[in-house]
């Protein structure tokens, strides 16, 4: 009976070998063939236009690098800023590799013998594909809601996308329909607990209980074949061969690993800038390869664009329009670079084909864009490298700009003021230079605002009376004092920024500064992330940080009540680039009697002013006025002041509260002129 049994076992055996071995065989030859055509055009369509760019290294800190693209991968961790959206790409993802572990775990299993008596593992790789079938089946419908339905002015739908909705519901639908037919056909014989392991097929084999029942045959597989699994491979041979929204699936991944670990928004200098020829980005092989690859990875996904101040006040900039036009830009000439000998290489100029003058200058370096990119795109520093090109190479600029360029060369600073008159603010103040105070603890950096702008004038009187009252030792440079190079930098003029740059850390290092105290979030950021690459190596901090260490210490105690409603705007340079969001927020906190509110967009999320990236120095000339955006959140909020902490946002603020005619009832205030009229 044994021998029998044993037998019979070989016979089912073989059969089923006999039925599924050449589809094993053919899965594995398409298998291997479909990697090869992956590993073939990506080396052709992607790697070789990267390795166009120039080099840079993003080969570093690899234990942090697969940690960020395992958080971002797995967990979504940049998505879920959003709800609907988050939710929607994480159910299709994960969709999507629950139905392909479950596709491998159960083609193995036939030749290994696990499905006849079905065993658990088979049992459960098909339970995981019923669900992960499930996951994207809601997923695509909220994507296809959304774009067809919502359409939200953000999205671009184009008609590869359509097909791929299209395709990927066939194949979903045939996968369900084809295991509801199998167990229609094989009825009766399925073991009871099968069906609790294949929910969804079971309900699709209702549809074929009108069918009479035949034995499961050759037939069934060959068509299970046909019409699911070449469509399949069909479908992920188009995802791979052709140019699809589709391949972000594999480019944004890359793009995760290889993304920016130093702090958004710092500038890195122009390398060999002695000797370059040229400067900054003329054409698309003048960007590095990891730029080239930003191109690539991003998703379209609009999420930059919904948060761009310059997009939202209806200037020509899209964050989204303008890294998908630069990747149609770099399809349209690597190709032909590639084909073409260095020497004969005539390439496109970006600024005369592709990129507006009017898109380029509106950017104000906020660095919201980067802060919602889920694949780490950085936007900053490409625009920068452009208008590099622009200022340091054609001389082609705004008469505003130019004006801005010509004062910082002649006085050191944006309005061209004597750089004689720096200290006039001081008089009567008793402030003393660096040189004259005994054992200085910290030098206090004005700034050009807090030095000339009559309005940032009374902010830094403000500090000084601060720092007077907790007898914190302190110098300013005076006279010596210049341009922190902001301005210059952000523009687009790396040379002026150097030269500047340069003569501040030399008068720096001569007087032995060690500490720094800024009021301006734009001369905090430069002086501790960036004056480091010319070997200005200072401890800076940033006056609320200050101001939170003298709180903490007990030195300095706000005792006099201000009865009043605030809301904060952070500053895209103190908060976003440099995490700084807590301080401030402390500071209005031990005021007596003031109340904070926030507005819809803070810490985060908050929202420029309008007078980063140079544009403080630059007319908005389309569009709504993004200062006076800025001021309609804090009315809807109902505030009677807004607090801010830096010189530029405090000017935009203030115009903006006048400009909406709101003078009468609402203010704008530095946090240290509300720290001194409460001490
Ligand atoms: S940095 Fe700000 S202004 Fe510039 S593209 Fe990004 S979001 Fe828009
Ligand atoms: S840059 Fe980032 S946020 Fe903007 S569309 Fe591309 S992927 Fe989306």
């Amino acid at each position: 009976m044994d021998s029998l049994n044993q037998i019979f076992w070989i016979g089912q055996k073989l059969y089923i070998m006999k039925v599924f071995l050449p589809i094993i065989i053919g899965f594995l030859i398409l298998f291997i063939g479909l990697l090869a055509i992956f590993a073939l055009s990506f080396w052709w369509r992607h790697y070789r236009l990267w390795h166009l760019g120039k080099d840079e290294n993003r080969f570093d800190q690899v234990a942090t690098r697969v940690k960020t693209l395992l958080a971002v991968m797995f967990a979504h961790i940049r998505f879920w800023k959003e709800l609907y959206p988050g939710t929607m790409h994480f159910l299709i993802f994960w969709g999507a590799i629950l139905i392909f572990l479950g596709k491998i775990v159960r083609l193995f299993s036939y030749p290994v013998g696990l499905t006849n008596p079905p065993q658990n593992i088979f049992k459960s790789a098909s339970f995981i594909s019923e669900v992960g079938g499930i996951l994207a089946i809601i997923g695509g419908c909220m994507a296809v809601y959304r774009r067809y339905i919502i359409k939200p002015s953000r999205l671009e739908t184009k008609s590869d996308r359509t097909l791929i909705f299209i395709w990927g519901f066939v194949l979903l639908m045939t996968g369900y329909l084809i295991k509801g037919y199998r167990i229609a056909v094989v009825g009766v014989n399925i073991p009871s607990d099968w069906i609790s392991w294949t929910p969804v097929s079971y309900l699709f084999s209702r549809f074929f209980l009108i069918l009479p029942t035949a034995p499961l045959n050759e037939l069934l597989i060959w068509h299970r074949v046909l019409i699911h699994a070449i469509p399949a491979f069909l479908f992920f041979a188009y995802v791979f061969i052709t140019r699809n929204p589709l391949q972000h699936f594999f480019l944004s991944p890359i793009n995760v690993y290889f993304r920016n670990l130093k702090l958004k928004g710092v500038l890195l200098p122009i390398p060999n800038f002695e000797e370059a020829e040229t400067f900054g980005v003329r054409e698309i092989s003048e960007f590095t390869w990891k730029q080239l690859l930003d191109l690539e990875a991003c998703t379209n996904c609009g999420r930059c664009q919904d948060v761009c101040p310059a997009h939202l006040s209806q200037k020509p900039l899209s964050p989204r329009r303008m890294t998908q036009n630069l990747k149609e830009h770099l399809w349209r000439e690597g190709p032909k670079l590639l084909a073409t000998p260095i020497e004969q290489r005539q390439p496109e100029a970006i600024m005369e084909t592709t990129v507006g003058e009017d898109e380029l200058w509106a950017c104000t370096a906020c660095m919201a864009c980067e802060e919602a990119c889920p694949v780490y795109i950085e936007q900053i520093v490409r625009n920068i490298d452009l208008r590099r090109y622009l200022v340091l190479v054609e001389t082609k600029y705004s008469s505003e700009v130019r004006l801005t360029l010509k004062n910082l060369e002649k006085s050191n600073n944006p309005w061209g003021v004597s750089r004689g008159v720096r200290t006039e603010w001081t008089k009567g103040l008793g402030v003393k230079t660096f040189s004259e105070v005994t054992d200085p603890e910290i030098l206090f950096w004005v700034g050009c605002c807090g030095s000339y702008d009559a309005r940032n004038q009374k902010v830094a009187t403000s500090m000084v009376k601060i720092l007077q009252a907790c007898e914190v030792r302190f110098g300013i440079l005076g006279n010596e004092e210049g341009c922190c190079g902001d301005p210059a930098r952000r523009i687009g003029n790396e040379y002026l920024f150097q030269t500047t740059a340069e003569a501040n850390i030399k008068i720096l290092k001569g007087y032995g500064v060690k500490k720094i105290l800024t009021l301006c979030p734009h001369c905090f950021h430069i002086l501790k992330n960036e004056y480091p690459q010319l070997g200005g190596e200072f401890q800076v901090i940033h006056h609320t940080q200050f101001l939170t260490e003298l709180l903490t210490s007990g030195k300095l105690k706000p005792t006099k009540p201000i009865n009043k409603v605030i809301t904060y705007h952070d500053s895209c340079y103190l908060g976003r680039a440099n995490q700084i969001f807590e301080a401030p927020r402390k500071i209005l906190h031990s005021i007596p009697g003031l109340k904070l509110i926030e507005m819809k967009r803070h810490h985060h999320r908050s929202f420029c002013c309008g007078a980063g990236g140079g544009r403080m120095w630059m007319e908005e000339h389309i569009g709504t006025r993004i200062n006076q955006m800025r001021t309609d959140q804090a009315i809807e909020v109902k505030a009677e002041w807004v607090g801010t902490a830096c010189p530029y946002c405090l000017t935009m603020l203030g115009d903006g509260i006048k400009e909406k005619g709101k003078a009468e009832t609402m203010a704008a205030y530095d946090l240290s002129e509300l720290v001194e009229q409460s001490i």
